[in-house]
């Protein structure tokens, strides 16, 4: 290890990874990414891969968007598989108010270029032939959204920007940042060492406040459990990724047969608490299996649970902060960060580098939240 870099980056999930190839492709070697586990141990390993353009802000369809055509060239951009699998998104709506919203949501993404539709309950029915459409009104359909490996994607960033010459330390922690005259100047392990560094990139997942709190700035994220199960294997019974917002839930069905499905429980308090629940299981498969009675019949196979670092909004925070020079953070994913992960990581690197973006990050600046300026996605799961 060297004495100093040009850039530290804290976090190795997508965000860090994808940040220290983009740095690195752009010509900005002189990065270290420091993780205190493993890579992808943090929610990226244990998310559901899921990539949806379908949302509510402006903000997060263009990240979305962006993130997907990226994803399209990703495997031969990093030399590495990532399992991208473009079977859609078929979001279904139960209520009255629910197909308002969508109705609205379908009209901005598509004037923002997004292939989506407003369909009827038969058209579901056609896509997913084994879905309920008892009580169904309506759904929206995007083809171009799908999901990815998150292991595969995060290994294939960390693997390229090692190739690049970005430094790593595993199964390091930061513990502390030294600040002085405004401006980041270096990092502290726990173990006492010191690595200075010109800027800093916050990309701790459910930890950022903690790493934020270290440089002196407080951002308002805070760690939420997100339960989720896989069964096992079966054969193949449906192409897209259905989210049903009558019941809150999300699933999918894996390339290898088995059914991803999570759920976002409005009664779990902030905390860094990840184990896994009965209550979860129970209520998990009920909910599911009024969506589509036949997964009735198959049985799961494992669960477990990981963090949302949840902002205000529900929207990330990307950029850098007034109160100090160096310190940029890409953190407060709210559960989407995986799916917005390889654009938002492409525009830090630009402003690190360049001092601006090509796609205005305005809305998700750090200061919306002083100036009152959030608007709340409601789109999250
Ligand atoms: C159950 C579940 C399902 C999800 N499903 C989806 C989905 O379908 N699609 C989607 O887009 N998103 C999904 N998400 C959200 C997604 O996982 C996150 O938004 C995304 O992975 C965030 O990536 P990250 O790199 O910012 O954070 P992380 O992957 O959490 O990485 C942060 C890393 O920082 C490290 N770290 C923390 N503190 C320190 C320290 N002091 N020193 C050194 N290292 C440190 C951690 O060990 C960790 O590895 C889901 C999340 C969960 C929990």
């Amino acid at each position: 290890m060297k004495k100093g870099y040009e850039v530290v980056i804290v976090g190795g999930g997508i965000i860090g990874n994808a940040v220290a190839y983009y740095l690195a492709k752009e010509g900005q070697k002189d990065v270290l990414v420091i993780e205190k586990n493993y890579i992808s141990s943090g929610s990226t390993g244990r998310c559901a891969g899921g990539i949806r353009q379908q949302w509510d802000s402006e903000a997060n369809i263009r990240l979305a968007m962006g993130s997907v055509k990226i994803f399209e060239g990703l495997e031969d951009e990093l030399g590495f598989p990532t399992e991208f699998y473009q079977g859609g998104y078929l979001l279904l709506a139960h209520t009255p108010e629910h197909m308002e919203w969508f109705k609205k949501r379908v009209e901005l993404q598509r004037s923002l270029g997004l292939d989506v539709r407003l369909i009827d309950p038969k058209e579901a029915k056609d896509i997913v032939p084994y879905i309920n459409t008892e009580g169904l009104l309506g759904a929206t359909f995007c083809p171009t959204d799908g999901h990815a490996n998150p292991f595969y994607v995060t290994f294939g960033y960390y693997k390229k920007a090692q190739e690049l010459g970005v430094h790593y330390l595993i199964g390091k922690e930061v513990a502390g940042i030294e600040v002085r005259e405004s401006r980041i100047r270096a990092v502290i392990l726990s173990d006492g060492s010191r690595v200075e560094a010109r800027n800093l990139v916050n990309a701790a997942g459910g930890h950022a406040r903690d790493i934020a709190r270290m440089a002196g700035i407080d951002i308002p994220v805070n760690p939420q459990r997100h339960e989720i199960l896989v069964t096992e294997p079966i054969g193949h019974l449906f192409d897209p990724l259905i989210i049903s917002f009558k019941q809150g839930i999300y699933f999918r069905q894996e390339l290898n047969g088995g059914v991803l499905m999570g759920y976002g429980d409005p009664e779990e308090p902030w905390s860094y608490n990840v184990r896994s629940t009965s209550r979860f299981l129970f209520n998990m498969t009920k909910k599911v299996t009024e969506v589509m009675p036949i997964l009735d019949q198959v049985r799961v196979l494992r669960q477990w649970a990981g963090l949302y670092a949840m902002t205000p909004d529900a929207q990330p925070i990307i950029g850098g902060v007034e109160e100090v020079e160096g310190y940029y953070q890409a953190v407060g994913f709210s559960g989407h960060g995986f799916m917005v992960g390889p654009k938002t990581s492409e525009l830090l690197a630009e402003l690190i580098l360049t001092g601006k973006t090509s796609l205005s990050l305005e809305h998700l600046s750090h200061k919306r939240f002083k100036e009152g300026k959030g608007k709340i996605e409601k789109a999250v799961i």
